[in-house]
């Protein structure tokens, strides 16, 4: 029998884990400086040469199974690969949900969907990187989203929209959360969603449209249309009516990965302010020595630090198998504030050339602020510190 994990026995490394990673994922991004980015954004182009790079260094296999062909990584791996990458000026957000979303499908699919698709995902040469649960008109309440999926005979047949699908034109497959039962009809409103497995080229032009989405920052995202896609039942994931469970369960390794970007981003701009603070003479003096400077990036700095720690917290218990919820939550929140406050710092820091492309801050300032609407918003994060941690009535 195996002994359960308990909370006293899980420890946090402190000072720089997992280090020989780091060093390589370092030594990828030399190659990619922020001319390539600029290039990119300019040409709303796809990083096909950076994805090429991380997926043949298996950084983006790193959590699946090595029986499946993965690296077999914990979580923190995964975390120190995505902070590394934003901490050097690049983005993972064209490839990062390649390293999750396979998770839905590695905890709740059945032996033949892992054999079929994990080893396919984990050499790159099958891409799951499209997650398609929002909507336009249901936004953050996902209960009650419209896409439809009815069971006829073999098929699910899918009529419905999402927006907001990152990556959807450069990917196979796509994970898709739809309603197989409708709302009134079920007890609980998180019942009679299901999750699928949607073959992207298999329905492109048959019931599915996909359009891309112009967005303030060069991230993939489209909007899709469901009319009359057929889905085969075989690529249900798990029980019918159970979709919701599994989504949730994956949310808590999404939010850890994502923070990590964040904290790789407040790393960048604090490092990129204090090299031009140093450097720019201003009044005879450098700008770095005027406390105005200073406090600011110094304050991110300690915020990132804070962020950091609870964030290799959430981590560790996720790893463990213990509630990470509560810190996965408040260390999202913090990740992505700390990022900001770095990045405001940073711009404000260069003055006018903070405006200047070439210099990398506005593109990484736009980049950053994403962290705070998605995957989830500082609002529903703090709804559920107060709810679930604090106990205070649900406010919503
Ligand atoms: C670039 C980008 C990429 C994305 N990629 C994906 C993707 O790949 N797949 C996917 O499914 N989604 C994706 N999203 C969607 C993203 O997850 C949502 O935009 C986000 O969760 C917020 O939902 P919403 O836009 O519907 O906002 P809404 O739910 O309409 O909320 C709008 C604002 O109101 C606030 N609010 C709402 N209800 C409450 C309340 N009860 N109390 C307090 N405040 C409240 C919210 O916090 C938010 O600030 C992406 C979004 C962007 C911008």
């Amino acid at each position: 029998m195996t002994q359960a994990v308990r909370l006293e026995d899980v420890s946090v490394p402190l000072g720089e884990d997992f280090p020989e990673i780091r060093e390589s994922v370092r030594k990828i991004c030399a190659n990619f400086p922020g001319a390539y980015w600029r290039d990119l954004e300019q040409r709303e182009a796809y990083p096909t040469e950076f994805v090429r790079a991380l997926t043949e260094a298996g950084y983006l296999a790193a959590l699946i199974p090595e029986e499946y062909g993965g690296a077999g990584l914990p979580l923190r791996a995964a975390a120190a690969i995505l902070e590394e990458i934003h901490a050097s000026g690049c983005n993972a957000g064209a490839c990062h949900a390649q390293m999750y979303i396979m998770g839905t499908v590695l905890r709740h699919g059945s032996d033949e969907q892992k054999r079929r698709y994990l080893p396919g995902i984990a050499s790159g040469e099958l891409r799951l990187q499209a997650f398609g649960v929002t909507e336009p008109t249901s936004g953050t309440d996902t209960t009650k989203l419209k896409t439809r999926a009815v069971r006829n005979g073999d098929h699910y047949v899918v009529h419905g929209q999402k927006v907001w699908t990152s990556r959807a034109l450069h990917s196979d497959l796509m994970l898709l959360l739809a309603r197989t039962t409708p709302l009134d009809q079920v007890k609980k409103k998180t019942d009679g969603l299901s999750v699928f497995l949607v073959d992207i080229r298999e329905c492109m032009g048959k019931g599915l449209e996909i359009k891309p989405l112009k967005a303030m920052i060069n991230h993939h995202a489209t909007e899709v249309f469901f009319d009359g896609a057929r889905v085969p039942a075989e690529n249900l994931i798990g029980e019918e009516g159970k979709g919701f469970r599994y989504i949730l369960d994956g949310l808590n390794a999404e939010r850890i990965l994502v923070s990590s970007e964040a904290i790789g981003d407040a790393r960048w701009f604090t490092k990129t302010a204090v090299a031009y603070a140093r450097d720019r003479v201003v009044f005879d003096r450098p700008i770095g020595q005027n406390q105005g400077i200073q406090f600011p990036i110094a304050r991110a700095h300690a915020e990132t630090e804070a962020a950091s720690m609870l964030l290799r917290k959430a981590a560790a218990l996720f790893t463990a198998g213990l509630p990470c919820g509560d810190d996965v939550n408040m260390a999202k929140m913090l990740a992505s504030e700390a990022a900001w406050h770095a990045a405001e710092a940073c711009i404000q820091t260069h003055g006018g050339f903070g405006y200047a492309k070439e210099y990398d801050v506005e593109r990484k300032w736009r980049e950053t602020r994403l962290m705070q609407i998605a995957p989830i918003s500082t609002n529903l994060v703090l709804s559920y510190i107060a709810e679930h941690v604090l106990g205070l009535p649900r406010s919503y």
